[in-house]
């Protein structure tokens, strides 16, 4: 069963006027690095290995940017999928610190290289809010919000007395407003715009390219395409996402399929606090943001993982229940729905990603943003992986190395 799938109309590609198209790789190629698959991952694995002066070349079986990128609701924010006093089920209290310390590095490191590279991909710095209407779960949140607080993140307890403050439309029992603690982003523009500006200088990207086996060498490894070409390298990079049956059989994650809807523009919106990221904690839990075009995207109501035969009935559920959750937040606003979509989404245990070299393989690495900081540990990943190749190896990599 194909196990990646994304379902719908995406809201993200619509937004861009041109989209670059790249060729079918049609010889046999030589180079130090293979990135395999064009997603942002892809992109940002090929920037960093450029950047330290590794010849890189990027091969997408498709066209980039139409695999799970395409459908990221791209919260760029250093919190995890869930809440650290749920984490600590499976890990310790400074291993979940030093992952949102992670996660946050991520951030600085992505708003310097779309400065860097002056990537027009609509990037905005936000607060963000975490919270409950449920009584049971305040405890939750103050733990959260005390362990952020000692960590040095900029957070406010959010409770009856200090919401008077906030303009929130919807209840609260209590929360966690992280002040910057986010961002957002068009997630097919970025990617889009990083792979031309690299495709400018020079880095080999491939459309329409799909590896279909590879033979592992000592110093080596060759890949072969599905058109009879053969890329011989000395490192592959793994970007493929949620898609990775060709390289290992290992089980990383568990696979969801999670909803979005996109409303038509909503100029005026009384009770969203400074536009902030929301995510509201609930096991599944609802996500919001807005678009530069004033539209609401809001996510959740994941399932395990639907195959092709159920989907449209399910979704549509998902999709109703996502509209009427959106009502009950903000009951002054009036809107349609203009896109509804849904995906694959990996989650891990310890919503940490895999990063880092096969455990047999030694010339096959991999860079899996899973979770819902997929798009800042692939940043990252990407960063860590092409520091490794000259040798340096980075703390970070025992965070998500993958025999963990
Ligand atoms: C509904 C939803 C909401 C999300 N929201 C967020 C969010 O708010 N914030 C966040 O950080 N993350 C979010 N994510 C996660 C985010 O989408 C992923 O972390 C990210 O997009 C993964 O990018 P990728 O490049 O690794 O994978 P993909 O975009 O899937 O790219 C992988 C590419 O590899 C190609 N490929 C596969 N096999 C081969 C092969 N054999 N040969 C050549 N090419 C191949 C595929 O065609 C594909 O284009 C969300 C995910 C979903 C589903």
């Amino acid at each position: 069963m194909k196990n990646f799938i994304v379902r719908g109309t995406p809201y993200f590609p619509q937004e861009l006027k041109n989209i670059n198209k790249y060729k079918k790789l049609d010889n046999d190629i030589n180079v130090d690095v293979v990135v395999v698959g064009g997603g942002i991952t892809g992109a940002l694995c090929s920037y960093y290995f450029n950047k330290e002066g590794i010849s890189v070349a990027l091969v997408e079986k498709e066209n980039v940017a139409t695999g799970s990128t395409s459908i990221s609701t791209s919260l760029l924010q250093y919190e995890l999928d869930e809440q650290i006093a749920d984490l600590e089920k499976n890990s310790d209290l400074p291993t979940i610190l030093k992952a949102y310390k992670f996660s946050e590095k991520g951030l600085k490191e992505l708003t310097a290289l779309i400065k860097e590279a002056n990537i027009d991909c609509n990037f905005k710095k936000h607060d963000c809010l975490l919270y409950t209407d449920d009584k049971n779960k305040s405890d939750i949140l103050q733990y959260e919000y005390e362990q952020r607080k000692h960590e040095g993140f900029n957070v406010k307890f959010l409770d009856k007395n200090t919401l008077k403050d906030f303009k929130f439309s919807f209840p609260i029992e209590s929360g966690v407003y992280s002040y910057n603690g986010g961002a957002e982003f068009n997630p097919v523009k970025f990617t889009h715009n990083l792979i031309k500006y690299l495709n400018d200088k020079d880095v080999p990207i491939y459309e329409n390219t799909e590896i279909i086996d590879y033979s592992h060498f000592d110093d080596y490894v060759i890949l072969n395409t599905s058109n009879n070409q053969s890329i011989t390298c000395k490192k592959v990079i793994v970007a493929t996402g949620y898609d990775i049956s060709l390289f290992t059989s290992k089980k990383f994650a568990t696979m969801y399929t999670s909803y979005n809807i996109v409303t038509t523009p909503v100029d005026k919106i009384n009770g969203w606090n400074n536009n902030c990221l929301i995510k509201t904690c609930e096991n599944p839990y609802t996500y919001l943001r807005r678009t530069l075009d004033n539209r609401i995207i809001i996510g959740g109501e994941d399932t395990r993982f639907i195959p092709e035969f159920l989907e449209s009935s399910v979704a549509e559920m998902q999709y109703k229940k996502l509209k009427d959750k959106l009502y009950s937040m903000f009951p002054d606003i009036s809107f349609d729905i203009d896109y509804k979509y849904n995906g694959t989404f990996a989650s891990t245990s310890d919503n940490l990603p895999f990063i880092g070299p096969d455990i047999k393989n030694k010339n096959i690495w991999y860079c899996l943003g899973y979770g819902a900081n997929g798009t800042l540990f692939s940043v990252n990943g990407a960063k860590m992986l092409s520091k490794l190749y000259k040798g340096e190896v980075s703390e970070d990599l025992s965070l998500t190395s993958l025999d963990r």
